[in-house]
């Protein structure tokens, strides 16, 4: 089978310099890829002209919507894509990691879109900064699209997630992609690209494939593209630094070797959960996936009490590992890639036992395999007794089923240990010390990207130190890289362009489609809570009539709530209190008096207040004092398909000097249709 490049809006099928590709365990050529005679030129064009305006002509809720029928329509057919997974050497459960975590990175994206990512095209970043005295002149920071084209390089490990992870922040932020996996495992890419192409679901040019070499595509790069890589630190070290990457600022984000390590705290003794959860979780890291992650534990940092415990703990459970076949339901742990990354391992675990004793390994019986043909590893487990003179355990990564032990003598020189990696994706520590892990935490964090603290209480819930989620950050500095993949919208931000506008309100309001203070405000003499969705404008305003806060009011709020601080209630003792010198309101009797003074009773297209945000008391209110409120619809956005959406309204009480006494955002649901009584 000759894998085929997506590109201009047609399948193309280079015909030289073809590269075989083998199955991992049979070593039987089983596709051939080349991307000979591809217009690179070409490629970008189309990125840049016609899948990113038809992107950009979306809402961020409708890229959203986009991804979430595709991840419908991957779900459907990922049977096909799990038996062609048993090509690359992963077992059922590694292809799940890749398969669903990579279709589960689709969905959750597109569930973040329509809740943290409003139904626009331009994303507001912050709060609005004020510029001068009067009001008059703000600042606001806005997020648009890039206009170039995202450059995907993906590493051979994932072939799904590792397409889907990036291209889920990509087309949500409006930015067309063009993706390139590693060669070695480009079958799986292809198959499950060609299947999004036939979907119809995404705009012609939104994404473009490309199974081989990228030709001159980077002398191509402009400053308006982004390349987001991942694999080896040399390869990231030699495109970064590509003339076209600098000269033009391209935007790089890579993700690249990381040496991670995982600590067994002092006080997780033989015995404790939290020894008996190490031991599980390093194994696991060294044979899920034969240890081909970027996330997996390269270093396991255990007390040098516990170092022989450790060791026969984990040498009985790597025994219980059947290696073999991936297509057999006995196997946990199935070859490499590919007979390359074998060799490479290989040749890496020679270097490490310069320095570290093989405590387990090197050789193992396959089920159902033959050791010739496949890319077979046994798991292997070393041991650094020197581990204060080692060198080569802090910089060499085996990229595969590979741990070694470093004994250590103090929760110092473990810290130590790990941060010689000079930047990881990820370190974990198992310990039921919260001070320890406090400790870790502040001398760990700046030299990684993610940590996980495992005790006994979170250890059933853990998703594990190897999982990159969706909602966390993935990348590290150093070493690792330096990118920051997904993180929630932090990845989307990536391929979007901040940019500080300054102007009147008024004008600032019109481009972000958010009303901000200091706006026109728009009255239309009908109040607003009589108004369906559709009908509302952003900036109309209500004010309400005016109220006095008497004693009783406090007194009677006190005793309906319980609320009897003496702040409230204690003449005397109020006094005494430096802020307020005397009895005040509760600030929540002067939301709910608000309310009663803004609201329209009788049924109408307001279905809910779902809470408030923002809110803040900035002056006491005293009986006798006067206080009325302005609400004005900041922001509003239509969910699709459900008849309803949600209106953000900006509110400040105020009293009867006109100073604010409290201010907040009022969230409510409003119909679409225009429903109630006159
Ligand atoms: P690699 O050689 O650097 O390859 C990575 C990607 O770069 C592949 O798609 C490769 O394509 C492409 N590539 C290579 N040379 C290129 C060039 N001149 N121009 C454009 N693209 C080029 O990495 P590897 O050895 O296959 O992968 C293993 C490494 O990746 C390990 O060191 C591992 O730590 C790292 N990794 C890191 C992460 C992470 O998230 N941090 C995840 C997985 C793997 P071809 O396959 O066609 O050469």
């Amino acid at each position: 089978m000759r894998l085929g490049s997506y590109v201009a809006g047609g399948w193309h099928r280079g015909d030289r310099e073809l590269q075989p590709l083998r199955d991992a365990t049979t070593g039987q050529v089983i596709a051939e890829a080349s991307s000979a005679g591809i217009d690179f030129e070409g490629v970008l064009a189309h990125a840049r002209t016609v899948g990113g305006p038809a992107l950009r002509r979306l809402t961020f809720h409708e890229r959203a919507a986009q991804l979430k029928a595709l991840a419908k329509h991957l779900t459907e057919l990922k049977e096909e894509f799990y038996t062609l997974s048993f090509a690359t050497g992963a077992t059922r459960a590694d292809s799940w990691v890749d398969i669903d975590g990579g279709i589960g990175t689709l969905f959750a994206y597109a569930s973040r879109g329509v809740r943290e990512l409003p139904d626009a095209r331009v994303y507001v970043d912050g709060e609005v900064e004020a510029l001068s005295k009067s009001g008059r002149f703000v600042g606001q920071h806005v997020c648009v699209p890039r206009e170039g084209a995202a450059l995907h390089i993906n590493a051979f490990n994932f072939p799904v997630w590792g397409m889907l992870e990036k291209l889920a922040p990509t087309l949500l932020a409006g930015m067309p992609a063009i993706v390139k996996p590693a060669t070695a495992t480009a079958y799986l890419t292809e198959l499950v690209f060609r299947r999004i192409v036939e979907s119809g679901l995404l705009p012609e040019g939104a994404v473009q494939l490309i199974c081989g070499s990228v030709g001159n595509l980077f002398a191509n790069l402009s400053g308006q593209d982004v390349v987001s890589f991942t694999g080896s630190a040399q390869t990231a070290g030699r495109l970064r630094s590509h003339p076209a990457v600098i000269g033009q600022a391209v935007r790089f984000i890579a993700e690249t070797d990381s040496i991670n390590s995982c600590v067994l705290g002092a006080d997780a003794a033989p015995g404790t959960p939290e020894f008996e959860a190490f031991v599980r979780e390093v194994v696991r890291e060294m044979t899920a996936k034969a240890g081909q992650k970027c996330t997996a534990i390269r270093k396991a940092l255990v007390p040098a009490a516990w170092l022989e415990a450790v060791t026969d703990a984990m040498r009985a459970a790597l025994a219980k590992v059947v290696v073999g076949d991936p297509r057999r339901e006995d196997v946990r742990m199935g070859p490499l890639a590919s007979s390359g990354q074998r060799a490479e391992v290989l040749a890496r675990i020679a270097e490490l036992r310069r320095e570290a004793q093989l405590v387990a390994g090197m050789t193992v019986e396959l089920a159902g395999a033959e050791a010739e043909r496949g890319a077979f590893v046994a798991p292997t487990l070393l041991v650094a007794r020197e581990p204060v003179s080692a060198q080569r355990v802090h910089t060499v990564e085996a990229f595969g089923p590979v741990c070694t032990l470093l004994p250590y003598e103090s929760t110092g020189e473990a810290m130590d240990f790990a941060r010689r990696g000079e930047g990881s994706l990820v370190a974990s520590v198992f310990t039921a010390d919260d001070g320890i892990a406090r400790e870790l935490a502040l001398g760990l964090a700046p030299y990684h990207g993610r940590l996980l603290f495992v005790n006994g209480d979170c250890a059933r819930d853990s998703t594990g130190h190897g999982s990159p989620l969706p909602g966390l950050v993935h990348g590290g500095p150093g070493r690792a890289g330096g990118g920051e993949e997904m993180g929630g919208l932090r990845g989307v931000m990536h391929y979007l362009q901040r940019t500080a506008v300054q102007g009147s309100p008024t004008t600032l309001a019109a481009i972000t489609g958010r009303w901000v203070r200091g706006a026109r405000e728009v009255t239309t003499g009908t109040h607003p809570f009589r108004r369906a969705l559709p009908e509302l404008t952003i900036g109309e305003t209500l004010y309400s009539a005016e109220r006095e806060v008497t004693l009783e009011d406090i007194e009677r709020f006190a005793h309906l709530s319980g609320d009897t601080f003496y702040a409230h209630m204690d003449e005397e003792a109020a006094r005494r209190n430096p802020l307020f010198g005397g009895r005040v309101a509760h600030g929540y009797f002067l939301v709910a008096a608000a309310a009663g003074l803004f609201v329209d009773p009788p049924y109408g297209p307001v279905l809910a207040n779902y809470g408030l945000d923002r809110l803040r008391f900035a002056k006491p209110v005293r009986p006798g004092d006067r206080i009325k409120v302005r609400l004005t619809c900041k922001s509003k956005t239509l969910r699709a398909g459900k008849g309803y959406g949600e209106v953000t309204w900006d509110t400040e009480i105020t009293n009867q000097d006109g100073e604010v006494v409290a201010s907040y955002d009022v969230l409510t649901m409003v119909s679409e249709a225009p429903v109630g009584g006159a």
